[in-house]
């Protein structure tokens, strides 16, 4: 935890759930309500086809509806694309952006990753830009300049603890049920927090949220979540099971 910031915890459905879902988590939300810390952060970004649906089943709780993409112009001919305005119409208060999925089955790079979290503040949404290195360049040591450079090439200028949300997922870690151990977490997550100071100022570089995520589940968020400058999780599998999600976000 870094002191003073207020903890994220955000589940990523990825392609998954139907139109059940959105009242089926409500249920369980509101068993659980009195049970999490007000300081919590929690949200859900559930395919885009529900957006508008958890944003409705949502609207007197503490859960926050977030989104998992978005094309980096407002409108135009892109078959098949959402726009960041689409996505805040319908609800949505944040965009993952250059998650590695995305990075590797669409072949995103930096450059569209920076001009889709531009295009998330255009439209008042913050920006959840994903950063992580493969196995391999774990393997090889190469795991701080990896995220350096995706730090470096995804996060526009103009970033603040508002509009920005850094989410450092190792790709060897997503869904595979392997994780980095805290001291390699601690590190990466030092690293982040060094960069966002230099650039964006030690104060608000200092409140920026970095979540971990990959392969977090309720049996290892209190070891994940308690190392320093990790302020929240990105949670995919484990978030399919509202109990779980929530779960992670009570160990704070
Ligand atoms: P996972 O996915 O929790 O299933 O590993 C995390 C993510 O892809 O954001």
């Amino acid at each position: 935890m870094t002191p003073g910031v207020r903890p994220l915890v955000a589940g990523n459905w990825k392609m998954n759930g139907l139109k059940a879902s959105a009242s089926e988590f409500r249920s369980m939300l509101d068993g659980y309500g009195e049970d999490l810390a007000d300081l919590t952060g929690l949200m859900v970004c559930p395919p885009a086809t529900l957006v508008l649906a958890f944003a409705q089943m949502s609207q007197d709780s503490r859960l926050s509806v977030g989104a998992q993409d978005c094309h980096a112009e407002p409108s135009g001919a892109h078959t098949g694309d959402l726009s960041a305005e689409m996505l805040a119409d319908s609800g949505a208060v944040a965009v993952i952006v250059g998650h590695s999925e995305r990075r590797q089955n669409h072949n995103e790079g930096d450059e569209e990753v920076h001009a889709k979290a531009s295009a998330a503040w255009r439209a008042g949404l913050t920006a959840i830009v994903c950063v992580g290195e493969t196995e391999y360049e774990r393997q090889e040591g190469e795991t701080l300049d990896r995220v350096g450079n995706q730090l470096a090439g995804s996060i526009p200028d103009g970033a603040t603890a508002d509009n920005l949300v850094v989410a450092y997922e190792p790709v060897w870690a997503i869904g595979t049920g392997n994780t980095p151990t805290a001291t390699d977490v601690a590190e990466v997550h030092r690293f982040i927090r060094t960069r966002l100071r230099e650039r964006f100022g030690a104060e608000e570089g200092g409140r920026i949220r970095i979540l971990y995520g990959g392969s977090v589940k309720p049996s290892n968020a209190e070891e994940l979540l308690g190392v320093d400058n990790v302020d929240g999780a990105l949670v995919g599998g484990a978030s399919l099971k509202a109990e779980d999600l929530l779960g992670i976000a009570m160990t704070y």
